[in-house]
């Protein structure tokens, strides 16, 4: 495939599963939060709804674990009938607090990569979520030198792509976005003239999850890892 990548001169990232693990962190905790009410219901049809309740809290809440906490108390609370002990909602906390100061666990060559690629691209973070917790995050991972800017989004749609390229001064043409997500990190740059590489993570969340059309597929490069990253740019 021929794309063209010699007008980037700046480079965004996405941080959760592109350049740390994360969702693995929340599939784990769906199954300990099935387990912690396994008395009221099987652990497919509390992971059913689950999301179901991340996805109507979702405009009150945001994204991050915080939300993802108050939606497994609500869920208990609802499954329950309102019986839930304080001992269980207190576990669920836990489960939240332990999400929250997990180590930051770096996806395979992403120092090496960032590295080589500083010398000769401006590069930055685009992540959404939690903005306390992303910037611990960013700080536990010891990346923070690689990067020009970090910027926390509520979403990642068109809109809020282009408002940040705005911000910071560039061009659509001249910007590419790396990121596993292919609904927030690669079809709204596509969108907007802007380029984008796939790097897919072995999980991804349902609410990630989008079918693209062929057209748009022809338009952005997927690659296995970061590692390919340096030889596809040159
Ligand atoms: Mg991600």
């Amino acid at each position: 495939m021929e794309i063209d990548y010699s007008h980037i001169k700046v480079i965004g990232f996405d941080a959760d599963d592109t350049l740390w693990v994360n969702e693995t962190y929340f599939r784990d905790a769906e199954l300990e939060f099935a387990k912690l009410l396994s008395a009221f219901e099987t652990a497919n049809k509390i992971d059913q709804e689950l999301f179901k309740m991340e996805m109507k809290n979702l405009p009150v809440y945001g994204y991050g674990i915080k939300g993802f906490v108050l939606s497994m108390v609500e869920m208990a609370i609802e499954l329950s009938n309102n019986t839930v002990s304080n001992k269980t909602i207190s576990k669920i906390l836990d489960i939240g607090k332990d999400m929250i100061n997990k180590d930051v666990e770096l996806l395979e060559g992403v120092e090496d990569v960032l590295q080589q690629l500083s010398k000769k691209y401006r590069l930055i973070v685009a992540t959404k979520g939690d903005l306390l917790d992303q910037e611990r995050k960013l700080e536990k991972s010891g990346l923070l030198d690689y990067f020009h800017h970090i910027e926390v989004l509520s979403d990642k749609k068109e809109a809020n792509y282009s408002k940040l390229l705005n911000h910071l001064d560039i061009k659509p043409s001249e910007f590419l976005m790396i990121g596993n997500s292919l609904k927030s990190d690669i079809l709204p740059l596509i969108n907007i003239k802007a380029h984008a590489i796939h790097v897919p993570f072995h999980t991804t969340w349902l609410h990630e999850q989008v079918e693209v059309n062929h057209d748009k597929s022809k338009q952005y490069q997927t690659i296995k890892s970061l590692l390919e990253l340096p030889k596809l740019l040159n």
